[in-house]
This record gives structure tokens, C-alpha cells and sequence, in this order.
């Protein structure tokens, strides 16, 4: 384990986002066909084109539905972080879910984005911008769908980050419930570097936490994560892998944040 801690960044990404991307369509393929396997539901919320933007569900194993616990996560929103549905797609393979999850799964949000390796859609505009007042018909789209679920327990994001020195991973936890941030890290350092900066995209952050102190209201471009805590949970975190590392590296990163925030939670 020492020796993965070890390794460099390749110094590719040098003003944005220069690895190795994928083949959205063939992931999106690999996705249903994992999901049918293992028993998911699968609804269509948006289509555009050739894509269909889908939302996945798993019940939880337990006889009360009561006691589950409502998990949500998503991935896939900037098309340059290749990373995040990639993880999605390991996640459903290896069908490793706490028995009382029932588990809410947007394995991609911006399918045309992966298209061009960009971070925002077809018309360059940041999805994860758009959670206030929607312009754009993805985001109209998913919170629709949203809007027709239940609350959650936990929301996880799954994001990448092209400058960043390792993992490291945004809380939001407003009623100081006990945090996930630390398990996560934790699990994610025997497989990926942490980034140990004090300052990760302008806020304070330790050991690769950062819980910015943001009222939602206060802003005007809200990303999905402020959509989520001011209307849906009441806790959840954002996972940035560090994208000029190794491709593999960041899926087993942000595979190993989501199974240790589950099993710490569920
Ligand atoms: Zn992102």
C-alpha cells in the first residue's frame, strides 16, 4: 500500500482536463446490463439524441422498508471527469450494498459532455451551476425526477478534480450528525493519494476535508449538492478523485469513499 501512496501526479492536465476519457455509450451499456443482473429498477428521466439520462433503484433487503436507509448517488455531471461513471458502473458489478440500503443511483448526469470531454453540456454550460433557477433541460429533467422521490438519508456526488494534489472530499452536514468525511478518507488512502493542502479551491480544508460553511441561499449558481441539502437530505458529501492520476486510481478512490461512507452509515 505504501507504494501506491507513492505515486506522482503524469502532469498532463495543464489548464483543464488532458487523461484518458471513455466511451460514454459503451459504459452506459455496461451500466444497464450490471443493473439488469443485480435486480435494479431503471426509469428513463430525459433522453436527448441517442442518450437516455437514467435514474436506477435498488430496494433494501430488510422485510420493514421502515428501517432502510435512503441512499442517493450521482455521478457524471462534468464530462471531463470520466472517473465518477466508471465508479458507478464498478459499484453495481461488484453488488456489495448494506443489506438495509435502498439505493437511488444517477450513474450519469451529463452523457453528451463525456461526448466531448467537456465539463459543461452539448452548449458549454456548467450543469452543476443550474440547481436554482434551471435554464437547462437536463437539470429541469433531474429535478423533476427528484421532486417525485423520497427524502434521503445521504447524498454522495461523485466528481474529479484536475488540479488536485489527491482525493479529498466536501461535507455538508448541517445538523452536525456523526461525520462520514473521516471513514471515507480513511478507506481512500490505502488506495489513492489524500490531498493534504490547507486550502483546496479557496476554503479551508484538513486531511482532505473540506465542510464549507455555505447558506445555500446566499448563492446564486447552485450545484446539485445545495439543490440536495436544501430540499432533499440533510447530509451528504461531494468526492473529488484527483484526475491527473491514474484512471483506475480514481474509480478504486471513489469506490472506496462511497463503500466506507455506506458501511458507516447503513
Ligand atoms: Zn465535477
Amino acid at each position: 500500500m505504501r507504494e501506491i501512496l507513492r505515486v506522482q501526479k503524469l502532469g498532463k492536465n495543464l489548464g483543464s482536463y488532458f487523461g484518458e476519457t471513455i466511451d460514454i455509450r459503451a459504459v452506459l451499456r455496461d451500466v444497464e446490463t450490471a443493473a439488469q443482473q443485480h435486480g435494479w429498477t431503471s426509469e428513463i428521466f430525459h433522453a436527448s439524441g441517442e442518450f437516455k439520462w437514467l435514474a436506477l433503484h435498488r430496494k433494501s433487503e430488510v422485510r420493514s422498508q421502515e428501517s432502510a436507509v435512503r441512499i442517493y448517488i450521482s455521478a457524471g455531471i462534468h464530462g471531463d471527469e470520466p472517473a465518477g461513471p466508471l465508479a458507478a458502473l464498478k459499484l453495481i458489478q461488484e453488488n456489495n450494498w448494506p443489506e438495509n440500503a435502498e439505493i437511488f443511483l444517477l450513474p450519469c448526469l451529463n452523457p453528451i459532455g463525456f461526448t466531448l470531454n467537456s465539463r459543461g453540456n452539448a452548449d458549454g454550460f456548467d450543469l452543476n451551476r443550474d440547481y436554482r433557477n434551471p435554464q437547462t433541460a437536463e437539470v429541469r429533467a433531474h429535478i423533476a425526477w427528484l421532486e417525485r422521490q423520497p427524502k434521503f438519508d445521504l447524498y454522495l456526488c461523485l466528481h474529479e478534480d484536475w488540479e488536485s494534489h489527491g482525493f479529498y472530499v466536501y461535507e455538508q452536514n448541517p445538523d452536525n450528525k456523526p461525520s462520514l468525511a473521516e471513514t471515507m478518507v480513511e478507506a481512500v488512502k490505502n488506495v489513492c493519494p489524500i490531498d493534504l493542502s490547507e486550502n483546496i479551491e479557496g476554503r479551508p480544508a484538513k486531511n482532505g476535508i473540506v465542510r464549507p460553511n455555505i447558506q445555500p441561499h446566499e448563492r446564486p449558481d447552485w450545484p446539485e449538492a445545495f439543490y440536495l441539502i436544501a430540499n432533499k437530505s440533510r447530509q451528504g458529501c461531494t468526492l473529488e478523485a484527483p484526475s491527473d492520476f491514474p484512471l483506475p486510481m480514481r474509480v478504486n478512490a471513489l469506490v472506496a469513499g462511497v463503500g466506507a461512507a455506506l458501511k458507516s452509515f447503513a
